[in-house]
C-alpha cells in the first residue's frame, strides 16, 4: 500500500472550508453557495471542516451584507454596507486568531471568492473616488499570515485545471508533511521526506532542489526545528510555482537516464517517441509517467519508484494535463 492509499483509506485529509460553499444556508442573505466538484470529488478524500467566521462573531441569518473600504491610504476596513461605522475588522481578526489552534491542524482551506471575510485575493475595496479589486477578506487574511505555508485557494479558482492540480498536490504534500510531524521529527524521516519529493520538486523549480538539500543537510539536533520550519516554508513555496510541460520533459528524460542501463533500445525508443508525444501536447502527462513506472517497478529502482512524483495523489483526482 502506498502513502496516499493509506492516506485516503483510513483517514481523509483535514481541509477547511468557508460554509456556505458546504450547502450551510449561512450567506447574508440566508442563501448558500454549494459547490458539486468540492462535495462530491474532493470530499471522498478531504474531510471538510465548515467555518462561518461572519455567525462566529455573531452575526445572525440574514443580515446587511458588508464590504471592504478604503479611505486615502488608511488600512482597509470590513464595514456593514449601509453604516461605516460598524467596522467588523477587528473581530474577524480575533476570530481567525482564536482559531489558530484549529487551523495549525489543516493541511488546506478552500475559501469563498470575493467575500470581504473570506476572500483570498481580489476582493472588491471601495475608496472615496473609486473602487479597486486588490483586497483580502480579513478572517482569510488573517490565517494566511498566521499560517503561510497552508495550501489555500478559493473554489472558483479550483474551476482551473492547473490551479486545482496544483492545489491538490499542496495538500497531499502537506498531508504528508502533517504525517511526519506525527511519528516524530528526525534528520532520516526529513532525508526521506526529501529524496521522495525531489522529482515533484524539479517539476516545479529545478533550481531549488539544491536549496533544500542544503537545509535537510545542515539539520542538527541543535537546529532541527528550526531548519525543519525552514524547509516547509521553502518547500511550500516551490510548490506554488506552476510546474510546467517543459520542466515535466526534463524530470521525465532523468528518470529515463536512471533506466538507461537496463532498458532494450526499443524500449528505450517508446519511452522517448512518449515523452516527445507529451511534449508537444499529444497526451498527458500519465502516458509517459505509466509507461516509465512500468520499467521502474519492473528494475527495482527504489529511488524512482518511492518518489511521489510518480504518485502524487489518488488517481480519482489526476489530472497530470499541464499545459
Ligand atoms: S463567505 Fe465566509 S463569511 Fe460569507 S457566508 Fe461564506 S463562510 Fe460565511
Amino acid at each position: 500500500m502506498n502513502g496516499n492509499q493509506a492516506l485516503s483509506s483510513s483517514a481523509k485529509i483535514p481541509v477547511g472550508i468557508s460554509s456556505c460553499l458546504m450547502g450551510h444556508e449561512v450567506r447574508w442573505d440566508g442563501g448558500h453557495k454549494a459547490n458539486s466538484y468540492i462535495l462530491k470529488t474532493l470530499g471522498e478524500y478531504f474531510d471538510f471542516r465548515p467555518f462561518c467566521p461572519e455567525l462566529d462573531i455573531g452575526l445572525g441569518v440574514p443580515r446587511k451584507p458588508m464590504q471592504l473600504t478604503r479611505h486615502g491610504l488608511n488600512a482597509i476596513h470590513c464595514v456593514s454596507i449601509d453604516d461605516e461605522t460598524k467596522d467588523f475588522t477587528p473581530a474577524l481578526c480575533e476570530c481567525a486568531d482564536s482559531q489558530r489552534r484549529w487551523h495549525e491542524q489543516l493541511c488546506g482551506y478552500i475559501l469563498k471568492k470575493d467575500s470581504p471575510s473570506c476572500g483570498m485575493a481580489g476582493v472588491k475595496v471601495r475608496g472615496e473616488t473609486m473602487s479597486s479589486e486588490d483586497g483580502i477578506g480579513v478572517y482569510a487574511g488573517t490565517m494566511m499570515e498566521n499560517f503561510p505555508d497552508l495550501p489555500v485557494e478559493e473554489e472558483d479558482r479550483l474551476g482551473r485545471p492547473a490551479l486545482r492540480e496544483n492545489f491538490i498536490q499542496r495538500v497531499f504534500a502537506m498531508a504528508r508533511w502533517q504525517k511526519l510531524l506525527e511519528l516524530g521529527l528526525s534528520k532520516d524521516r526529513l532525508v526521506d521526506f526529501h529524496a521522495r519529493h525531489k522529482l515533484m520538486i524539479m517539476s516545479h523549480d529545478p533550481g531549488s532542489q539544491r536549496n533544500l538539500q542544503k537545509i535537510v543537510a545542515a539539520m542538527n539536533t541543535e537546529n532541527l526545528r528550526e531548519n525543519a520550519q525552514e524547509y516547509l516554508s521553502q518547500f511550500m513555496a516551490v510548490l506554488r510555482i506552476p510546474a510546467t510541460r517543459s520542466k515535466h520533459v526534463n524530470v521525465l528524460q532523468y528518470i529515463l537516464g536512471h533506466l538507461n542501463g537496463s532498458l532494450d533500445a526499443g524500449k528505450k525508443q517508446q519511452i522517448i517517441q512518449t515523452i516527445e508525444k507529451y511534449r508537444i501536447g499529444r497526451v498527458s502527462l500519465i502516458a509517459p509517467i505509466t509507461l516509465l513506472s512500468h520499467y521502474v517497478n519492473a528494475h527495482s529502482d527504489s529511488n524512482i519508484s518511492n518518489s511521489w512524483y510518480m504518485d502524487p495523489y489518488p488517481s480519482a483526482l489526476r489530472l497530470q494535463h499541464v499545459s
